[in-house]
Order: structure tokens, then sequence, then C-alpha cells
């Protein structure tokens, strides 16, 4: 089988997703390409609400998840360039990166913030359906 070149990590910024990061590592070919992503997915409000700074909410968010993706990039030597945080539903903006940016392989965590309750997370059951690379779901 030849080695997957261009891989996609996808992180819940959980700790568990050193698990995840490790394993993709393992993996990877000796010039393969590392992608660290991390998507901040839409807030949900329902009924009447009182005045929230939702712009600074967007930010405060942003900025926390960028630090949190940047050390664990960092404890990994991914490339900070190949260091992404975008905003969307989880599973769709992962197979969008995937498919524009020539991904071979998408490693997720088989279960994150989500829990245990399933036998395969939400968010890494729904990459898995869909994808056009193939999938790594990493036991955590
Ligand atoms: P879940 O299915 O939500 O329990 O999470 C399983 C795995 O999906 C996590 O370990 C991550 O690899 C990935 N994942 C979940 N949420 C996100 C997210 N917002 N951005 C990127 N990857 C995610």
């Amino acid at each position: 089988m030849t080695a997957y070149k261009n891989i996609l990590i996808a992180v819940d910024l959980d700790d568990a997703n050193k698990q995840v990061v490790s394993k993709a590592i393992a993996i990877a070919g000796e010039n393969a390409t590392l992608n660290l992503i991390h998507v901040i997915e839409p807030i949900q409000i329902y009924g009447p609400i009182p005045t929230i700074d939702y712009a600074s909410i967007q930010s405060h968010t942003n900025d926390f998840a960028k630090k949190k993706l940047s050390a664990l990039g960092e404890e990994f030597s991914i490339d900070v360039k190949r260091q992404y945080v975008l905003e969307g539903v989880a599973q769709k903006v992962i197979h969008a990166f995937a498919e524009e940016n020539g991904v071979d392989l998408i490693v997720v965590g088989s279960h994150g913030r989500h829990g245990v309750s399933l036998l395969l997370g939400s968010t890494a059951n729904a990459v898995l359906h869909g994808a056009q690379s193939d999938v790594l779901a990493v036991r955590v």
C-alpha cells in the first residue's frame, strides 16, 4: 500500500486529541504533509435572549481555539502554516477542506467531547460517511 502523503487531523481540542495526533504521525509516510484542523461550530440560541455581544464571543472563542491548536501543533512539530481554525458544521468543513486540498487520509478520534454513548462519536461517524478519502478513527 502506498503511504499517505497528505493527512488531515481533525481535533476537538480535548486532551484526548494527543492520542489522535500521535497515531496520525505514526502512520504518516516519511514526507507526508500533516494538516491540523479545528472547526468552531455555530452556537444555537433559542427563544428571546437579552442583548449579547456575539462578535466578542466569536472573537474570544476564535483566539482560544487558535491558542489551543497552536499548543497542540507545537507539541507535535506541525507546521504553523498547516494549522487551521475554521468555522461551520464540523463534518462539512472537514470534507470540504479534504477535497479542496487533496487530502488522502482524514484522522479523527473515535469519541470526543460528545461522549462515549455511541459506538462511534457523532462527528466521527459523520466524517466517515461522505468522505472522498480514507478515514481513520483512532480509539480514544
Ligand atoms: P465526537 O464524534 O464529537 O465525539 O468526536 C470525535 C472526533 O471527531 C474527535 O476526537 C475529533 O477528532 C473530531 N471532532 C469532533 N468535533 C470536532 C471539531 N469541532 N473540529 C474538528 N474535529 C472535531
